[in-house]
């Protein structure tokens, strides 16, 4: 496969570079698409968001079964966690998704090449791509445009030494084999709430160590508040304002010293793991950039402009390592961005309808400004408020916990932001992202009919609240 000329050539086959590479096939350019973890769908899939929500599916199952299944006059005697049975149904299912992948790729005649890729020369309209396979094989591909998709990797910490058995970052935390008396998560934001849910379902003591004072600091802050007491009340523990100075492991589990910012006490902590979940760095190892002379921020992102080409020409970059919101759907929307420029069409992105989620129960979702960006920037708005408590089909399923506040502009009415914590707040939340693609006012929401009875009547009692007119409440 050496010297084959290109339109586009990937690097990486994660969501940003898979997307990529199916929306520049269907276009009709010639893609090839470099992977060097030897399966396709990048962090997302093989250890991001599918095996999570897979087991986020189980534990939260054993849990209802265990504890709330009582509430619906069901009695379980004699139940079991079979836990490798719960983590091979998850590598079943990563399985399913990652060749889903390579089914793609064959339909659309895009090359799939295993290896580690090296931007070796570039020219104006002529990129070469130096590939090394793990049995030396060595390729050389040619193309007129490069796009890097590599995605990113776990920020380590000072003084924390990963080993993946009792120090794990997410990816360990997907394959313990026995449910840990106790886990420590350092960092309070997403994937570290999502981890620290299955293993406290499954019967785990968490703690959740974070540095600032409060948790899932990028989401409004009602969210965090609210989402903060009802992981408690679920048994999770939380130390904010605490800084992790080191933790040793050793054969009775992890020993951790913890500062308080405040105060600058020093305490020891014990557990049986801890996982440590503070955020994610872009991947750029051995990619030839520096030699290539693309230009990357002092914190490692690749730099980009409005049309994710970096500063050398016919060179792109999308997903993670270009940073933003770190998600596989906002990689996604890059990945065919990127595709439909090249192949001359108009994209764009409107990166305030992007929602987040974090798959706790009760879920947590958000999209648009936070009242504490709408606030920083001195925009006038107008808060529409209704609690789940008020919604019949939320009581129905015995899940009441959490709101939809929707947030609209004071004159225009144009919905600017929407937070919710509750049952399916991920899936609820569409319906508000829609409506800010086509610059919904509240008012639209409030007057499209909604089916009852459904969840999805707070986000319509929200909008009314919105003008003081909620009908449940
Ligand atoms: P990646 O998915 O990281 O893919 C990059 C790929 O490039 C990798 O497969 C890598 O092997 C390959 N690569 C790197 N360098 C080279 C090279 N030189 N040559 C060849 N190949 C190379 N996001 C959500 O939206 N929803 C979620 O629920 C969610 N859950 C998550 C849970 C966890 C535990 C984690 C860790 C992440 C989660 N994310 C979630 C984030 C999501 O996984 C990422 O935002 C997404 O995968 C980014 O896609 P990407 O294509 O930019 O990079």
């Amino acid at each position: 496969m050496s010297n084959l000329n290109y339109d586009i050539v990937v690097i990486g086959g994660g969501p940003a570079g898979y997307v990529c590479s199916i929306r520049a096939a269907q276009l009709g350019l010639k893609v090839a698409c470099i992977e060097s973890r030897g399966s396709l769908g990048g962090t997302c899939l093989n250890v991001g968001c599918i095996p999570s929500k897979a087991l986020l599916q189980s534990s939260h199952l054993y849990e209802e079964a265990s504890k709330h299944f009582i509430d619906h006059g069901i009695e379980v005697k004699g139940l079991n966690l079979d836990l490798p049975k719960m983590m091979s149904r998850k590598n079943e299912v990563v399985l399913q998704n990652t060749q889903g992948i390579e089914f793609l790729f064959k339909k659309n005649k895009i090359d799939y090449v295993i290896g580690k890729a090296c931007l070796k020369k570039t020219d104006f309209g002529k990129h070469e791509v130096f590939v090394t396979h793990g049995d030396n094989a060595e390729y050389q591909l040619v193309t007129k445009n490069v796009v890097i998709a590599t995605g990113s990797e776990v920020s380590p910490l000072s003084g924390v030494e990963i080993d993946e058995k009792t120090i794990v970052t997410s990816t360990g935390a997907l394959e313990l084999e026995k449910v840990p008396k106790s886990m420590i998560v350092v960092g309070g934001g997403v994937i570290g709430l999502e981890m620290g849910s299955v293993w406290g379902r499954l019967g785990a003591h968490v703690t959740v160590v974070e540095y600032l004072d409060k948790i899932l600091p990028s989401m409004d802050s009602e969210v965090s508040k609210n989402m903060k007491k009802i992981l408690e009340k679920q048994g999770i523990e939380f130390k904010l304002s605490s800084k992790v100075l080191s933790a040793k492991a050793s054969k009775a589990g992890v020993n951790l010293k913890v500062e308080s910012v405040s105060s600058g006490n020093v305490e020891s902590l014990k557990a049986d793991i801890l996982l440590l979940s503070i955020g994610r760095r872009p991947y750029t190892n051995s990619l030839g950039l520096q030699e290539a002379g693309v230009s990357m921020a002092a914190n490692g992102f690749i730099n980009v402009d409005d049309h994710y080409q970096t500063n050398v020409e016919g060179v792109f970059a999308i997903g993670d390592v270009i940073g933003g919101m770190m998600l596989a759907h906002k990689a996604e929307e890059e990945g065919v961005a990127v595709a439909e420029a090249l192949a001359g069409l108009t994209p764009h992105i409107n990166y305030d309808a992007v929602p987040a989620v974090v798959y706790t129960w009760p879920e947590a979702a958000g999209v648009g400004k936070t009242e504490e960006q709408l606030k920083n920037a001195n925009i006038k708005y107008k808060v529409g408020k209704f609690p789940f408590t008020a919604n019949s089909r939320a009581r129905a399923n015995g899940d009441t916990d959490g709101f939809v506040k929707i947030l609209a502009d004071t004159i225009t009415d144009q919905i600017v932001g929407c937070h919710i914590v509750g049952p399916s707040a991920g899936d609820l939340i569409t319906e508000v992202s829609l409506g800010m693609e086509f610059l919904a006012a509240a008012e639209d929401i409030a007057r499209t009919c909604h089916a009852h009875p459904q969840l999805g009547e707070a986000i319509k009692e929200a909008a009314l609240a919105v003008d003081n007119r909620a009908l449940h409440i």
